[in-house]
């Protein structure tokens, strides 16, 4: 026997009745079944220009005075919160203002401090290590290249691309995290899950002066609207390019 449509009305995010969203199938530009690769300049184009329009002033929203602090928080943020690490890094950056101090940390004290963040034992020796080598190799600055950031350690290609691209302003790539790596593959502007290979794939469609920003406004979009259970799609200024298995509307 057949069942009995649903006939409720769709709820709001504040649970208020409303009509159902509208259907854009008509309008929708060729991309579903039409386009064979998601991945062509015109549909990446309209991608970057609908980020742009939908957060035109997305940045790193770890809070730092300069790159050290930077690198500091970044590690810190590794499986946690950038509010959380906010939290913790207000404290912290009064008693330790620079590489030097951190370097003279007590490693027990340091953990208790950080514990919020959790990983703490393995983020307090990053800390002091990569303080250590800012200080002996780099004279207290913390270095401008990939390859002298991926010799600090505790330092990989994110936390090296979070620094260069934010404090200093240098493209060497473009940064991945949780949020990238889900919403580049419901765009479908790669195939890969490995960070490291979406970020091959990122590099080679998009323009090199729009890899830092393209990365701040993906992870906005991916905590404000594309999250990860659930993604508000109704909300979305990509919904008409984008086709992703689980779609919302
Ligand atoms: S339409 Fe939905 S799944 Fe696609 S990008 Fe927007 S929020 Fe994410």
């Amino acid at each position: 026997m057949q069942k009995k449509e649903k006939t409720h009305p769709q709820k709001s995010r504040m649970g208020h009745p409303q009509s159902k969203p509208k259907s854009h199938a008509k309008n929708r530009p060729s991309v579903r079944g039409g386009t064979p690769d998601p991945t062509n300049p015109k549909r990446v184009a309209a991608i970057l220009e609908k980020l742009d329009e939908a957060y035109p002033a997305a940045t790193c929203e770890l809070k730092h005075a300069n790159a050290f602090q930077l690198v500091i928080s970044t590690i810190l943020s590794a499986q946690c919160t950038d509010v959380r690490v906010n939290q913790v890094t207000e404290t912290l950056y009064k008693k330790y203002p620079d590489a030097k101090s951190f370097v003279y940390a007590n490693p027990a004290e340091l953990e208790q401090e950080i514990r919020p963040t959790g990983f703490f034992r393995n983020k307090t020796k990053s800390i002091i290590g990569a303080s250590k080598a800012i200080v002996e190799k780099f004279a207290g600055e913390v270095p401008r290249t990939m390859d002298e950031m991926l010799t600090l350690p505790g330092v990989a290609r994110k936390t090296a691309n979070v620094v260069l691209g934010t404090a200093y302003g240098i493209a060497s790539g473009v940064v991945v995290d949780t949020h990238v790596q889900r919403l580049a593959n419901r765009l479908e502007l790669t195939k890969n899950e490995d960070p490291k290979k979406i970020e091959q794939d990122l590099m080679k469609i998009l323009p090199q002066d729009k890899w830092i920003q393209f990365s701040h406004q993906l992870i906005w979009h991916g905590r404000r609207v594309c999250v990860a259970r659930k993604p508000r799609c109704v909300e979305c200024n990509l919904e008409r390019l984008c086709r992703a298995r689980d779609k919302t509307v």
